[in-house]
């Protein structure tokens, strides 16, 4: 099993149609896609062993795909790094992965100054397309690695999660089953990075021979994400929950051919998706996953959404298909109903471990079982609530208190527009729990929206008004900076 078969199947059946595409310029066909890949794969197996981590650290464009199947053609390993890391994150990454070559886009290799880096449109590049092509990868082992997925460090240093054939052939199976039917009249409109999210979700797209289409900017502008969702037929994005609020705060209606929007990897408050909703109409779909188990947990499907109540729009679904889902308590034995512990999950799409990370590797996975390291209960249909990672919880005069639940109800006062709780030391009560505010409501106004709406031991003790909350180059909230600076 080899992913590069996807490719070559698109290839067969829409050899002509338009593949990828930049704004709205139509640059290769799958045929084209192919050959090219092929060609690139040829020059990699000329320089390498199968198995060899192959870089490509750009911003989003065109060449990512082609390089994609190309490094799977070659029986090598992608690792995709995001672009918005900085220049010694990257270092890191590349010299923890062993890179052997590494791909760069000529603003990303401008800041790369001491690695050796092939820069995506010099003439090297455009060189390795006119090499006789390689024969299409045919045994390919499925367990072999496909793609080292970087996470995103908000706990530490970041691990590179090994996902195989396999485990991405599983992702796209459960895709395809559980959130989206696309065929080649649909279109997959890059938003997020696609050394993330949006590049795992290349795979079911390219499938069905849907058009990849990356937008000129090779980042997320809102405006220009909607003119993209006007004029490519179908489209479906994988969009942070920062990011569907962008979309919103655009005040213009849902695009005619905006067909998916798939939302996931941070918590997406119940009053933001029912605005999105109520701008966009029901095309939302939630994933919860990790990057050891690719967009793959749980989710909520289209039909989900539709006349849900706040406890169904809060959760984060149930299982995938092809998933084994459970929470266990402290022992590992099953939770009960509503009952909260850690979420765990088991299936194909689960990672083989952490890259040369055995210590990491023997503390998440456990008999088969991912360790997610986020809290959540079951309800008694099987949905799924997160209730933070388990690091996050606030364990104040010795009640624990979620920050998601205090966030929640924050960010329903009209005069706040993003809120983050976290736990600071308390000589009396071991830990409090404070909020930073972005808005202008001040304390007393908050202490009374939330009085009226959860339990009075989980209010803040302490408000802080920022204009801004500081995220990671995912536009997840970074809780650890904001505990250091209550620290300090
Ligand atoms: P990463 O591996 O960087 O994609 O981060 C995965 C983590 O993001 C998960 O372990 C969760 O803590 C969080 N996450 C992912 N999806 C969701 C979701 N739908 N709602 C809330 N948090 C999420």
């Amino acid at each position: 099993m080899n992913l590069f078969a996807l490719l070559d199947q698109a290839a067969s059946r829409h050899a002509d149609r338009g593949a990828v595409f930049v704004g709205t310029r139509q640059l290769h066909t799958w045929a084209q896609v192919r050959d090219r890949a092929l060609a690139l794969a040829a020059t990699l197996r000329a320089a390498h062993e199968p198995g060899t981590r192959i870089a490509v650290a750009s911003e989003n464009r065109p060449e990512i795909v082609e390089l994609m199947f190309a490094t799977w053609a070659a029986e090598c390993v992608i690792v995709p790094i995001n672009y918005k890391l900085h220049a010694l994150e990257m270092k890191q990454i590349l010299d923890d992965s062993g890179a052997a070559t590494v791909f760069a886009s000529p603003k990303i290799a401008a800041g790369l100054t001491d690695v050796a880096v092939e820069v995506l449109d010099s003439a090297e590049y455009t060189a390795r397309l006119a090499a006789e092509p390689s024969a299409p990868p045919r045994d390919t082992d499925p367990d072999a690695l496909a793609w080292l997925f970087y996470t995103s460090g908000t706990t530490g240093r970041s691990k590179g999660a090994m996902l195989s054939h396999r485990n991405l052939m599983a992702m796209t199976v459960s895709h395809l089953a559980d959130f989206d039917d696309p065929d080649a009249d649909c279109s997959l409109v890059h938003g997020a990075p696609m050394s993330h999210g949006s590049g795992l979700y290349i795979a079911p797209y390219v499938l069905r021979g849907a058009r990849q289409v990356i937008p000129e900017s090779a980042a997320f502008e809102p405006d220009e994400f909607l003119d993209l969702c006007e004029q490519h037929p179908g489209c479906s994005s994988f969009l942070a929950p920062t990011m569907v609020q962008r979309l919103v705060a655009t005040g213009r209606p849902r695009p005619a051919n905006l067909r998916t929007v798939v939302y996931g990897g941070g918590p997406m408050y119940v009053d933001s998706l029912k605005k999105a909703m109520a701008a966009f109409g029901p095309i939302f779909v939630q994933l919860y996953g990790q990057g050891e188990a690719p967009m793959t947990i749980t989710g909520l499907r289209r039909a989900d959404h539709l006349n849900a109540d706040d406890a169904t729009l809060g959760s984060v679904g149930y299982a995938r298909s092809g998933v084994d889902v459970a929470v266990v308590d402290a022992d590992g034995a099953p939770a009960a109903v509503d009952e909260i512990g850690e979420i765990v999950c088991r299936g194909d799409v689960v990672m083989s471990g952490y890259w040369r990370n055995p210590d990491a590797t023997a503390a998440t996975l456990r008999k088969g079982w991912l360790r997610t390291g986020d809290m959540g209960s079951f309800d008694a249909r099987g949905y799924l609530t997160l209730r933070d990672r388990s690091k996050d919880v606030v364990i104040s005069g010795g009640s624990n208190i979620y920050p998601r639940e205090v966030e929640e109800v924050l960010i329903t006062h009209p005069e706040v527009t993003e809120a983050c709780v976290v736990g600071a030391h308390d000589e009396e009560w071991g830990e409090v729990v404070v909020a930073f505010i972005v808005g202008t409501a001040d304390a007393a106004e908050l202490d009374a929206h939330l009085l009226e709406r959860i339990a009075r031991f989980k209010r803040p003790k302490r408000y802080h008004h920022v204009d801004e909350l500081p995220k990671n180059s995912y536009g997840k909230v970074l809780k650890r900076a904001l505990r250091e600076q209550l620290a300090r």
